[in-house]
């Protein structure tokens, strides 16, 4: 079965370690962001420990999630979703459903992956190579804790590239000449943090 033969509306189901319907601190703009749970590789100092077990995080169907930030498009006006994790290419079908749907409805897709490119072209996964396809800006690499990145907006460790595989966006737009920033929620029985600093006792953090 090739990607675009599945249904984006069906019930392809994803393993969730986190959702924020509406971020800043995840890439350009206002952004809908989620975390997969579960990542095969195992970078010494990772900043999300707790999404590497594949036996953690909920089950949401796919179409639940696009639902969710069609909503946010409505409500927050987002101009684009955020993937990473864990390990978003562990998922790959269901990420380039996700990726696939957030196209069609205008919005951006924003990727961390804890593979370079190089490595997740050579998977020789169609589901990779469509998540790929639909990806506007691709952050690459694992976190690397002895290399922590200082200048680059969003960036976990100095190795990591970024591409711009679009012309949607540019590496001289504005957004990512401005600090980062942490955000806190809380909600009943749930306190979650995303952003930079890079690592919390509280709670789901962010990424590589
Ligand atoms: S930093 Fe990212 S790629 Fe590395 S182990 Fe953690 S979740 Fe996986």
């Amino acid at each position: 079965m090739t990607m675009s033969e599945v249904d984006p509306r069906g019930d392809m189901e994803l393993s969730v370690a986190l959702i924020v319907p509406c971020t800043e601190a995840e890439g350009p703009g206002r952004r809908w962001a989620l975390w997969f749970q579960g990542c095969p590789l195992r970078c010494p100092g990772c900043c999300n420990p707790e999404m590497l077990s594949f036996a953690g995080g909920r089950r949401l169907p796919a179409a639940a999630a696009i639902a969710g930030f069609e909503q946010a498009q409505r409500e927050h006006g987002i101009e684009g979703i955020t993937l990473l994790g864990g390990e978003p290419l562990a998922q790959a079908r269901g990420a380039a459903i996700l990726a696939r749907a957030a196209r069609q409805r205008g919005l951006s897709v924003m990727v961390f992956t804890g593979y370079t490119l190089e490595q997740a072209q050579q998977l020789g996964d169609p589901a990779v190579a469509e998540l790929l396809a639909c990806t506007d800006i691709l952050v690459d690499g694992p976190y690397r804790q002895d290399l922590p990145e200082r200048q680059r907006r969003w960036i976990g460790s100095a190795n990591q590239r970024v591409y711009f595989l679009t012309d949607r966006y540019r590496a001289d737009d504005p957004c990512w000449r401005r600090p980062n920033t942490v955000e806190i929620r809380w909600r009943p029985g749930e306190l979650t943090v995303n952003g930079f600093p890079v690592s919390t006792p509280m709670g789901p953090s962010r990424r590589r």
